[in-house]
C-alpha cells in the first residue's frame, strides 16, 4: 500500500485528536437520526391515512371511516409540521434541561466535559458521560486503526467504517433501529474500496462478502422464525453485515458471527439473569455485529487462518 502525500495527518496523533472530533459529531448524528427517520416515517403515515382511496383498497374502510382517518392523519400532519426543523447540522445543540446553548468551547471534544465536570453551565444538570465515552471510543479506535494499518488509504477507509459503525451500534442499541443511511454506505463503502484498491481485499471476495453476509443472518432469521414463530433478527442486522463483509471479504465472515455471537450470548444470557430481562424482549444485535466487525479488521486475517489454513 503507498503512502499517501499527506502521510503525517495519517499519523496515529493526529486521527486520534480527528477521531474525537469525529465521535462528537457521531453523539450529534446518534442523537438526531432516530428522530429524523421517525418524523419522516411518522410524515408518510399521515400522509397516507389523508388518501381515501388507498385506505378503502388497503383496510376496506366505508366512507365514515375514511373520513375518520383523514382526521387523524391531519392531526398527526399539523403536529409534525408545528415541529421545528431538525437536521444533522440545525439547530445548534442544546441542554435539554434548561435550553442552554452549548459554547464552542463547552463542545470541545472531551475537553470540554472536563472543563465542565460533566454538568452544563446553565442549569448544573449531568451531562451523560457517554458524550465523552464516545468520542474518546471514537478516538482510540482512530489511533488503533492508524498504527495497526500505517498511514494508507486502508487506513481511511477503515476509520470511515469504524465511524458508521460507532453510530449504527448505539442507535441500535438505544432505539433498535439500524437506518439504511447507515448500513447502505458501508455497504458501498467496502465495494467502492475494494474495486479502487484502497484495501487489501478482492472486488469478488466483496462482493461475495456482501452476498454472503446478507443470506446467512437472512436465513437464520428464517429459521428462527419457523421454529419460534416470532421474529429475532431484522432486515438492519442482515445488511450490517453485508456491509462488514462487503469491507472485510466474505472469509471473514465466520469470524464476525463467532464473536458477535460469544458476546451477544454472555451479554443475554447475563440480562436474563441479572436483570429479568424478558427471554421474548429483543436485544439488538447490532452492536455485536459492529463490535464483533471491529475486532475482525484487526484480527480478522489471523483468525480466518484457523478456519481456513492456507
Ligand atoms: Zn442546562
Amino acid at each position: 500500500m503507498a503512502g499517501l502525500p499527506w502521510d503525517w495527518l495519517l499519523s496515529p496523533w493526529m486521527l486520534a485528536v480527528l477521531g474525537l472530533a469525529i465521535g462528537s459529531f457521531l453523539n450529534v448524528v446518534i442523537h438526531r437520526k432516530p428522530i429524523m427517520l421517525e418524523r419522516a416515517w411518522l410524515g408518510d403515515v399521515a400522509h397516507y391515512l389523508q388518501d381515501g382511496s388507498a385506505m378503502q383498497r388497503a383496510l376496506g374502510a366505508t366512507a365514515q371511516r375514511v373520513s375518520a382517518l383523514a382526521d387523524v392523519g391531519r392531526v398527526l400532519g399539523d403536529e409534525l409540521k408545528a415541529l421545528p426543523p431538525l437536521t444533522l447540522s440545525r439547530p445548534r445543540s442544546r441542554c435539554p434541561q434548561c435550553g442552554h446553548a452549548i459554547a464552542w468551547h463547552e463542545n470541545i471534544p472531551l475537553l470540554g466535559w472536563l472543563r465542565l465536570r460533566g454538568r452544563c453551565a446553565g442549569c448544573g444538570t449531568r451531562i451523560a458521560a457517554r458524550y465523552p465515552l464516545v468520542e474518546t471510543t471514537t478516538g482510540m479506535l482512530f489511533f488503533l486503526v492508524a498504527w495497526h494499518f500505517g498511514s494508507g488509504t486502508t487506513t481511511v477507509v477503515y476509520c470511515a467504517a469504524v465511524s458508521l459503525l460507532m453510530a449504527a451500534a448505539l442507535i441500535d442499541l438505544d432505539t433498535t433501529l439500524l437506518p439504511d443511511d447507515l448500513t447502505l454506505p458501508l455497504i458501498a463503502l467496502g465495494l467502492l474500496a475494494a474495486w479502487r484498491g484502497w484495501t487489501p481485499v478482492s472486488l469478488p471476495d466483496a462482493a461475495l462478502g456482501a452476498l454472503f453476509g446478507y443470506l446467512s443472518l437472512w436465513s437464520v432469521a428464517r429459521l428462527y422464525k419457523a421454529l419460534r414463530h416470532v421474529e429475532g433478527m431484522a432486515e438492519g442486522d442482515f445488511k450490517l453485515l453485508a456491509g462488514l463483509g462487503a469491507l472485510l471479504g466474505w472469509q471473514v465472515l465466520a469470524s464476525i458471527i463467532l464473536l458477535s455471537s460469544a458476546v451477544g450470548a454472555c451479554v443475554g444470557i447475563y440480562m436474563i439473569l441479572a436483570r429479568g430481562h424478558g427471554r421474548s424482549v429483543p436485544i439488538p444485535f447490532g452492536p455485536y455485529l459492529a463490535g464483533g466487525g471491529v475486532a475482525a479488521m484487526f484480527f480478522g486475517t489471523t483468525l480466518t487462518r484457523l478456519w481456513f489454513p492456507a
